[in-house]
């Protein structure tokens, strides 16, 4: 599709060419080999400026503020150390799923002031 319309613009700069060289003084030939070449360069434009198809990705990320190490959350029911794995967002809220004691509950970072 890009090719094409490069193509067509290739085609019309060539038109618009011919046009004002074979005008010999004649101001319509002028006008429309200045039209086309127009067209050309508004052809590549567009070309140009069409927005790239940008990949819309949403990744949830597991977003601890403040200074949390992940190797120093530890599960509150048998205090063992928790992984990346164990800890998914649901609905915003951090849940924490131990998998040494199976405890799950929801995550509360204390804040660090
Ligand atoms: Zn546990």
């Amino acid at each position: 599709m890009k090719y094409a319309a490069y193509g067509l613009a290739g085609l019309l700069g060539l038109l618009g060419l011919v046009f004002i060289v074979g005008s010999q003084g004649q101001v319509g030939r002028l006008l429309i080999g200045g039209v086309l070449l127009l067209a050309a360069v508004v052809v590549v434009y567009l070309v140009r400026v069409q927005p790239q198809q940008t990949q819309v990705t949403t990744v949830q990320k597991i977003d601890l503020s403040g200074d949390v190490a992940l190797e120093e959350i530890r599960c509150r029911s048998c205090n063992a150390p928790l992984s990346k794995d164990e800890i998914t967002v649901e609905a915003g809220a951090i849940m924490v799923s131990c998998s040494h004691c199976g405890a799950t509950y929801q995550f509360e970072e204390a804040p660090k002031f």
